[in-house]
């Protein structure tokens, strides 16, 4: 008898799009890092601390914590987008840990049981508060990718295949992987792979 037998997808009911998302939430912060990548422009010191402090805000950072750090410096926050959005892009296990661990060993991340939101506990990795506030975001995302591949068994997320688009996302599917980032691009790249065939 499997042990997941409750978690065949005839028995399991299609969760909604906020169960979907308190699922991605849940104490690991990944559609923090998916906003992270996807509204910050690579290049753009000038825009880049201010949307990462929004981003921050909108994903339940607390205000006056923000505002007692040093504010990040812009280079840093590029920087760390550029690496998370280099994570997004990874295929392979082998890859990921590649990434991954210099990561985690080069900044001393520790691993802790965190109490994330009232109720919500999580293994999360910290560094030192003093740090960079950048490069500790990229650390706590290096680290809950990995925790989210291991408990999937694959890289469960990606870069949007349409064309045009390079947005990432977090796939929560059960069956096939996902190759967009939401369904108006997956019906997009159908409608054109539909127009080539036609030869049009
Ligand atoms: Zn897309």
């Amino acid at each position: 008898m499997s042990m997941r037998q409750n978690d065949s997808p005839s028995t399991r009911p299609a969760s909604s799009p906020e169960m979907r998302e308190r699922g991605a939430e849940r104490a690991l912060g990944l559609l923090l890092l998916v906003d992270l990548v996807n509204e910050i422009a690579p290049g753009d010191p000038v825009t880049a601390p201010e949307r990462w402090r929004d981003v921050l805000l909108r994903h339940g950072a607390d205000a006056a914590d923000l505002a007692r750090q040093p504010p990040p410096h812009a280079t840093a926050v590029l920087a760390a987008v550029a690496r998370l959005r280099a994570l997004f892009a990874v295929r392979e296990m082998a890859e990921l840990a590649a990434h991954v661990n210099p990561v985690l060993a080069a900044e001393g991340a520790r691993p802790r049981l965190a109490e994330v939101r009232p109720g919500a506990w999580a293994v999360r990795a910290e560094t030192d508060e003093d740090g960079d506030p950048a490069l500790r975001v990229l650390v706590v995302g290096a680290f809950a990718l990995a925790a989210w591949a291991a408990e999937r068994g694959r890289i469960a997320w990606g870069i949007c295949a349409a064309a045009g688009c390079n947005r990432t996302f977090i796939d929560e599917g059960r069956r096939a992987p996902q190759r967009f980032c939401r369904p108006a691009c997956a019906t997009r790249s159908r409608v054109r792979a539909h127009r080539a065939r036609l030869g049009g």
